[in-house]
Formats: structure tokens, sequence, C-alpha cells
């Protein structure tokens, strides 16, 4: 398998794709604004990107969806080059436990969010891009661009607008912080920069090309830019082990053991660490948010592959 690895992992992807496609499909497809509700349920694709520049993809691999919660990696990695690791002082690392959107536990905490891939800590991590940034919007587009290599990456505009017409949960979060003194912007703009990276569209393959760098301690193997220290890229990889998955980040890491990131819109993205990122799309969602087919087919890959880290 070492000495034709490429070929066994197409052909890997190749039939895990049939074999969820050949099944059921269960879930329910994220219904909270209109523009998500009315995707096709059937849409499901996976793409592998390694460090050596090969691209395996199967299904619809290159249709673009909705980022949504996987925008909150590219927000992070960016207030990180910005703010070094002041930006520590303003959010913990450690797993919620609690729906995405709870906010509960940010009241108890004093608005200091447990973790930045929960909304309330991605919401923290917009103020500082706010902050640190002349246009934050126009700074985040050009950085996820650069990473996917692709120009066409863009925003789909109504998407954000019924993000931001049924933001109110969101609008809480961020008051509530504000309360506490812990966001410095104007509660709009950092809402609306984080409606904006929300409404993100990529394709499973743009999305595994622009992360590669997580894999490779920091650095993008394709432009060999430094995107992040290496201590960095071990730190994002260590808080997405323990809370990519909403709170279903424990049972991922039992079953599959890498670090990843899903999104409402259905897709999962995760790093193999010295190899390269798998990415994976279909718009039903399990009760936890994720994908169920995303994650039927990264469970079975990375089984099949022994992809672990642990
Ligand atoms: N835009 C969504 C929200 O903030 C993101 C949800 C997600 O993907 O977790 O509600």
């Amino acid at each position: 398998f070492l000495a034709d690895g490429d070929t066994c992992r197409g052909q890997a992807l190749d039939e895990i794709h049939a074999a969820v496609m050949a099944r059921p499909c269960d879930g329910k497809v994220a219904d909270y604004i209109p523009a998500l509700a009315s995707v096709d349920a059937n849409r499901c694709g996976i793409a592998f990107a390694t460090l050596d520049g090969e691209m395996h993809a199967a299904g619809d691999a290159n249709i673009p969806f909705s980022i949504q919660s996987i925008s909150k990696v590219f927000g992070l990695v960016l207030a990180m080059q910005r703010m070094g690791d002041d930006i520590w002082q303003r959010v913990g690392m450690e797993p919620s436990g609690q729906p995405f959107n709870s906010i509960v536990q940010l009241e108890w905490e004093h608005g200091i969010p447990r973790n930045p891939f929960i909304n309330a800590g991605a919401i923290l991590v917009a103020d500082t891009l706010v902050s640190h940034f002349s246009s934050s919007r126009q700074a985040f587009l050009s950085f996820v661009r650069r990473l996917a290599g692709c120009e066409r990456c863009d925003i789909n505009e109504e998407v954000l607008a019924s993000e931001s017409r049924h933001g109110s949960r969101n609008a809480a979060l961020a008051h509530l912080m504000k309360s506490f003194g812990n966001i410095e912007a104007e509660v709009d703009d950092v809402l609306s920069h984080y409606f904006f990276q929300c409404s993100l569209e990529m394709s499973c393959t743009e999305l595994a090309q622009s992360l590669l760098f997580l894999a490779n301690r920091g650095v993008h193997p394709l432009s060999a830019e430094r995107v992040t220290t290496p201590r960095d890229a071990h730190r994002v990889n260590a808080i997405l082990s323990t809370s990519g998955m909403y709170d279903q980040s424990g049972q991922f890491a039992f079953s599959v053991g890498l670090p990843a990131k899903s999104g409402v819109g259905g897709g999962i993205v995760a790093i193999v660490p010295g190899l390269g990122v798998i990415s994976a799309w279909s718009p039903a969602l399990n009760k936890h948010g994720n994908s169920t087919r995303a994650l039927t087919m990264i469970t079975e890959l990375a089984g099949r592959l022994g992809l672990s880290i642990y």
C-alpha cells in the first residue's frame, strides 16, 4: 500500500462514495435559513488533498457549498497571525460540551467563550479581525482565496442576507460578551463580519487544498507560504481535535482520531498531519449538526487507510 498509496487512496474514495450513495440518506438538511433548506440533500462529495500535490476526488467534490462553521478555522488562523498569543486572554481552549450556539456557559464564565469553534468564540475572533483590519471582510476573503489558490471562492449573498435576518441568538452572544467588556468593536460590525465568513462557499477540493498548511506544520506545501508557526499549527489542530465537531467531538475522536471541523452546510474537513486534508460534503445533518454522509465517508476512509493520529 505504501508503494502505490495514490492509487489506493483514489480507489478508496470512489468505493466509499459509491457505498454511501447506495444506502438511504439519514438526517435532515439545516433549515434555520431558507437558503440552506433548499439545497439538494442528495449532493455528496469527498476530496483528499495530499502534501505532495495529489488531489483525489469523488462525487460532487467540485461543487461549492456553504462552508458555515468551517470558516471559523480560517478566522482563527488569521486572528492568530495578527494578534499572537494575546488572543488566548479572551477565548479559551476547552471543549464546551454544549451545543454550538449555547449562551448559558458564556454567562457563567464572564463573557470568555470556551473555545474559538463555538459561535461565541468565533464571534470573539471576528471582533479581533474587525479591530485589526481596515476591511476585515476583504482581508478574510483574500486570505482564504490565497490558501485555496482560487479567486473564484465567494460569498453567497442570499445566505448572507438570511444569516443576518435570523441572527438573533448570535447577536445575543455578542451583546453578552460586550457587556463583560470582551468585545471591542461595535457589535453590528462584529456580527456582520461573522455572518460574512459563514456565508462563504467553497468546494471539497478547494477546502482540502486551503487547509494543507495545518497538515504541514504551518507551511502551505503548494505555495511554500508559512501561514502559521509549527506551534500554532499544533494548537489549532489540538482545539480542532477536542472541539471541532460540535458536541460530537469526543465521539469523533473516539471513532476517527483526526483534528476536524464541521459546518451546518454539511461540510467536514479533517486534517491528517504529515499527509494531507480530507474534505467531505453532503447536506443532511444528524442531531449534533454534523453531516451524516460526510461523517460516514471520513470515518470509513480514516479506518481503511489507518489515518488516526492516536
Ligand atoms: N451561521 C451559523 C450560525 O452562526 C453557523 C452554524 C454552524 O455551521 O455551526 O448559526
